[in-house]
């Protein structure tokens, strides 16, 4: 089965905080909304599901395998964006991008270039390709992070409040992205804004105090009684 499978998740911090108790979530191909209030674990959990931290308890399967026993397998087909994208010296986007591929294994040149052309495409970036990223806006640095993170053609891509300190027309070119990449791909998107993903999710889950509370359509769930 394709898709992402999360059962029992659960993650209580050294001093004490459970962040995630009892996490399940089951995700299809396409675009998914984990919306949540500050604190609710979004953050933990994004993190999990990359593999950059270790659950208590609980399973993680994506497409038929256990991602817990085996992470390298699920770092091999992932693309993490993490809520704050680092900082990067003044290094043109394309020779950085290319850097990264390189570090992905694309050993070969002309492919490698290729799918960082496309990449910026896709983000729409080529006409800055040649500048400099740490000159890059909010907005274009967002967007250069969305191309670093599909770097090797991801079947899961994981990202963390997609629109923070993005203005309307900027993340609405974000969105469009995000959209055309989950035409195959799983995208799970965090946020604590509704309006960034109500029109965009074909489905969200709410998650409050490590726990997922409702999962259905967007508008099903935002809808008054
Ligand atoms: P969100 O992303 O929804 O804001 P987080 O996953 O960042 O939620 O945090 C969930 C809870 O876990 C919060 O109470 C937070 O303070 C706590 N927390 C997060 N990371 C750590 C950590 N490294 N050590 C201790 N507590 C943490
Ligand atoms: P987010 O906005 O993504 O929820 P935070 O601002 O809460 O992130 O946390 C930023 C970093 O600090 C994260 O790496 C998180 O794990 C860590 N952190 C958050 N809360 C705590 C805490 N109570 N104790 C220790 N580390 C924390």
């Amino acid at each position: 089965t394709r898709g992402l499978v999360v059962s029992g998740l659960h993650k209580t911090y050294d001093n004490g905080v459970s962040a995630l108790k009892g996490v399940e979530l089951e995700v299809a191909p396409g675009l998914y909304g984990l919306l949540g209030p500050n604190g609710a674990g979004k953050s933990t959990l994004m993190r999990t599901l990359a593999t950059l931290q270790r659950p208590d308890s609980g399973s993680i399967v994506f497409d038929g395998f256990d991602a817990l026993s085996q992470p390298d397998k699920l770092r091999q087909c992932l693309g993490y964006l993490p809520q704050q994208i680092g900082s990067y010296p003044g290094v043109p986007a394309q020779s950085l991008l290319e850097r990264f591929a390189w570090l992905k294994g694309r050993t070969d040149g002309n492919l490698r270039r290729r799918e960082v052309a496309e990449l910026l495409e896709k983000v729409n970036l080529s006409d800055v390709a040649n500048r400099a990223v740490s000159e890059y806006s909010g907005g274009m640095l967002r967007r250069f992070g969305i191309a670093l993170a599909l770097i090797g053609q991801p079947k899961l891509v994981i990202v963390d409040e997609p629109t923070a300190g993005l203005d309307p027309s900027e993340s609405n070119r974000f969105h469009r992205v995000l959209a055309d990449i989950a035409d195959d791909a799983v995208v799970l998107l965090s946020t604590h804004i509704i309006e960034d993903v109500e029109n965009l999710c074909e489905r969200l889950s709410i998650l409050t105090s490590g726990r997922i509370v409702a999962s259905g359509s967007p508008h099903a769930l935002t809808s008054p009684l």
